[in-house]
C-alpha cells in the first residue's frame, strides 16, 4: 500500500498538506470501534490465512491488500474484544482505478478483470487504444483481489459518500 507523501518545506508553508490517509480496517470493524475497543493484541492478524492484516503505527489492524480477502471470518472469529459486527457489510468501501492503469497509457491488461471474483470489473472498448477497465460499484465487494493483481497498483479503495455518513 502507498505510504503517507513526505511533505517538502515549501508544501507546508502554503498550507498544502495532505491529509494522513485513513487505513483500510478489517472487514466487520471500523474505526469507531478499533478505536474504542481494539487492544491491539494481534488475534485477528494471527488468525487470518491471507496474512493481509498488518498492524499500524498504533498496533492495530490495517488491511494491506497483498492478497485477497476471503471473507473467511477467522479475523471476527479470533477477536476476544467487542470490535467486529457481523450484522453490518463486509467493507464500507469499493475498489476504484486510478490514472496510472496501464491500459489508459495504451497498454493491454486486463489483470484486475481476471482477478475479481465478482465480475464486477469490465472493459469499454475504444478506438485507438485498449480497453479501459470500469468498475461497477454495486458489484463490488472491496475485496481486493483486483488491487493485488494490479501490476501497476493503480486501484485503491474508496469510501462511498452514504457509506462515509452511514
Ligand atoms: S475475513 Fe479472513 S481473509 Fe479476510 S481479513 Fe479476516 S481472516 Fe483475513
Ligand atoms: S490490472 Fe491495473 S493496470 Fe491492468 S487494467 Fe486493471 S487497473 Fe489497469
Ligand atoms: S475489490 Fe474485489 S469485488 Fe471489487 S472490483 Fe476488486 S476484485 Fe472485484
Amino acid at each position: 500500500m502507498s505510504e503517507a507523501p513526505r511533505l517538502d518545506r515549501r508544501s507546508f508553508l502554503r498550507g498544502r498538506i495532505a491529509p494522513r490517509p485513513e487505513a483500510v480496517r478489517p472487514p466487520w470493524s471500523r474505526e469507531a470501534t478499533i478505536t474504542t475497543a481494539c487492544t491491539a493484541c494481534g488475534a485477528c492478524a494471527a488468525a487470518c490465512p491471507q496474512h493481509i492484516i498488518t498492524p499500524d503505527a498504533d498496533g492495530r489492524p490495517a488491511i494491506a491488500f497483498s492478497s485477497e480477502c476471503t471473507f473467511c471470518g477467522a479475523c471476527a472469529e479470533a477477536c476476544p474484544e467487542p470490535v467486529f459486527d457481523l450484522t453490518e457489510p463486509a467493507f464500507p468501501h469499493v475498489a476504484a482505478i486510478g490514472a496510472q492503469c496501464f491500459a489508459v497509457h495504451g497498454i493491454v491488461c486486463q489483470s484486475c478483470g481476471d482477478a475479481c471474483p465478482e465480475a464486477a470489473i469490465r472493459f469499454r472498448p475504444r478506438l485507438g487504444g485498449p480497453a479501459l477497465p470500469e468498475i461497477a460499484s454495486d458489484r463490488c465487494t472491496g475485496c481486493g483481489a483486483c488491487i493485488a493483481a494490479c501490476p501497476a497498483a493503480a486501484i485503491a479503495t474508496r469510501v462511498p459518500a452514504e457509506a462515509a455518513h452511514a
